[in-house]
């Protein structure tokens, strides 16, 4: 069922499927069932889910100017409700290959209906030791196969922009790192990454005459030969980075909760 429902999904070519749409990736246990799941419960409309044990898709709404809180109920205020959909991604490491190349395909046409990434992390697991890296590693695959994607355009029309919420999680914890933190370190980490990445390239064998600049680009998220990685280097591929801090659970005045995640979304449907 996943490899159907991911295809017919990320393809974006499908009759089922005609709704924008938001992806929700990131590593386990970072909060994105409990995102999507919270997200539903509070959409007037009965949601419409397709549940696997791989592949989560809830129907959300919001209303004509953007303006209606998630917990809202559009069909009470007889609102013109614009509908899209939010898609949960296992993160197991199993399955990200074909999460990665089905969006960097379906992100690469210009008629995606894809308009946002949400890669969420646990704030809290990013300040134990290794959380960072844990999180950076999937998160250079995303962004790398966002990056890819201007490259391997199937149409001549330039795909759309399609950017990216860090969305830190679980920041009612008091052990969470702070969203400021999270992006410093998850750059820092990316760029270690990327180094490391073309290190591992030059030391592979294949002799510096072998490498053409093309394919040793390939690998090299951002801005090509620069010292460090900033986030700001993904707009040259029209992929806005944000870093917001909220809480899916608890936020009873624990934590800013997930209205400044709502409005990123709101914002780009
Ligand atoms: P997924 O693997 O990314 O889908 O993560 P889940 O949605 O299964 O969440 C993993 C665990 O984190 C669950 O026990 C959730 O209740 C918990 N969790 C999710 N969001 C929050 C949050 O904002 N704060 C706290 N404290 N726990 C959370």
């Amino acid at each position: 069922l996943f490899p159907i429902w991911l295809h017919m999904y990320l393809s974006g070519s499908t009759a089922y499927i005609t709704l924008p749409s938001v992806l929700v990736v990131g590593p386990p246990g970072a909060g994105k069932t409990a995102l999507i799941t919270r997200l539903e419960r509070r959409t007037p409309q009965p949601a419409t889910t397709y549940t696997s044990q791989t592949l989560n898709i809830v129907e959300l709404a919001i209303n004509e100017d953007g303006t209606s809180k998630y917990s809202d109920d559009l069909d009470a205020s007889g609102a013109v409700a614009k509908k899209f959909l939010m898609v949960d991604t296992p993160g197991h490491g199993k399955l990200r290959g074909a999460t990665l190349a089905r969006l960097a395909s379906a992100a690469s046409t210009a008629e995606t209906k894809l308009r946002a990434v949400i890669y969420m992390v646990d704030s809290a697991a990013l300040a134990e030791d290794g959380g960072i890296a844990a999180a950076a590693s999937y998160l250079y695959e995303i962004l790398l196969a966002l990056q890819k994607r201007m490259s391997a355009g199937k149409s001549s029309k330039a795909p759309p922009a399609i950017p990216v919420l860090i969305a830190a999680n679980k920041s009612d914890l008091f052990t969470a790192l702070p969203a400021t933190l999270i992006k410093s370190q998850l750059e820092a980490e990316l760029g270690r990454i990327r180094t490391s990445r073309s290190k591992g390239l030059l030391s592979s064998g294949v002799g510096a005459d072998d490498v053409d600049s093309a394919s040793e680009n390939d690998d090299w998220l951002g801005e090509y030969g620069s010292k460090a990685f900033q986030f700001g280097q993904m707009r040259e591929f029209d992929t806005d980075v944000t870093v917001l801090a909220g809480n899916v659970v608890g936020d009873n005045g624990s934590g800013p909760g997930l209205d400044k995640w709502w409005r990123w979304i709101a914002d780009k449907m």
